[in-house]
């Protein structure tokens, strides 16, 4: 397989092929999980074959019989909804670039509108645990981007203008790494220290717009930049060398906010980081093509 195919996503007539029944689903889950080959933990016989159980979500060690459920401890295990209908969901949630709503899985799975919320936010909790969890920075010339955005809120009327009623989002994006979406209370310097310090590496390089929140980045060994948009300015070097923009995650906000306004109707204050999540994972992984899928199920 070339790499161009290998990074390639999905289509879905090739998800069809590879997934046509709960049975394929369930292959795919053991061979995930399990392999069709490993030390039974009943018997302890090394390289134990495995057999599918007839009409049952099972496998048996050919060894000593023992039963396996490889949907246990995953958001299958007791989930009325066919592995077919939650693979497509899957499916959908890494195919799109503008994210999918329990409306929209309602519509195109035909599951009620109940269960196509509920089975988006367990994606979107999947989507959360299986991204990168590390610290940000920390290699030599590592350099991070921050950002804050208001998100949400409704559109027109009273809570429509400013921070009133939105939700504030601090953005942390690693230069050629990975970025990551934090909720916070408020723009304060204590609540974005806070998320600095949890999230970044010692002594690595920072560049944010001007806000004063982020002065207080100095004197942390850091070495910190900033553009001035007040300025009309959107990139500046500095001494060193350094190329200071906050470009990219201004970019990110944009594409969450249009999506958030086309795909959801609202989002609600306390889902804000759910959202976030699903989009952060898309982009994180996003040269994974295909294999974005499966490290989703990896994670389930
Ligand atoms: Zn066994």
């Amino acid at each position: 397989m070339d790499k161009k195919h290998h990074t390639r996503k999905m289509n879905v007539r090739e998800f069809f092929k590879r997934f046509p029944d709960d049975a394929a689903c369930l292959e795919h889950i053991m061979s995930v999980r399990y392999g069709h080959r490993h030390t039974c933990g009943k018997c302890g016989v090394v390289d134990a074959t495995f057999h599918r159980l007839e009409n049952r979500k099972a496998y048996a060690c050919s060894h000593c019989g023992d039963n396996l459920y490889p949907c246990a401890g995953t958001i299958f295990e007791k989930s009325r909804t066919p592995l077919t209908v939650w693979f497509y969901a899957i499916f959908l949630f890494v195919s799109t670039r503008h994210g999918v709503s329990g409306m929209e899985l309602h519509r195109q799975l035909g599951v009620t509108r109940k269960t196509g919320y509920r089975m988006g936010m367990q994606i979107r909790q999947l989507m959360t645990k299986a991204d990168y969890q590390g610290l940000l920075g920390g290699m030599d010339e590592a350099q991070v981007e921050i950002d804050e955005a208001y998100v949400g809120g409704r559109r027109k009327g009273k809570a429509g203008r400013g921070a009133e009623g939105k939700t504030v989002v601090m953005g942390m994006w690693e230069r050629n790494g990975f970025l990551r979406c934090k909720v916070v209370p408020n723009a304060s310097q204590l609540s974005l220290r806070t998320e600095f310090k949890a999230n970044i590496a010692p002594g690595t390089v920072i560049s944010t717009d001007e806000w004063r929140g982020y002065s207080l980045v100095i004197g942390d060994g850091h070495a910190h930049g900033t553009v001035c948009h007040g300025r009309g300015e959107y990139v500046n070097f500095d001494d060193a060398g350094y190329r200071h923009d906050t470009n990219s995650l201004e970019s990110f906000w944009r594409l969450f906010k249009a999506s958030v306004r086309g795909t959801h109707v609202q989002i609600s204050k306390g889902k804000a980081e759910a959202y976030l999540n699903e989009f952060t994972f898309r982009q994180n992984h996003r040269e994974m093509g295909q294999s974005m899928f499966d490290v989703l199920l990896a994670a389930a």
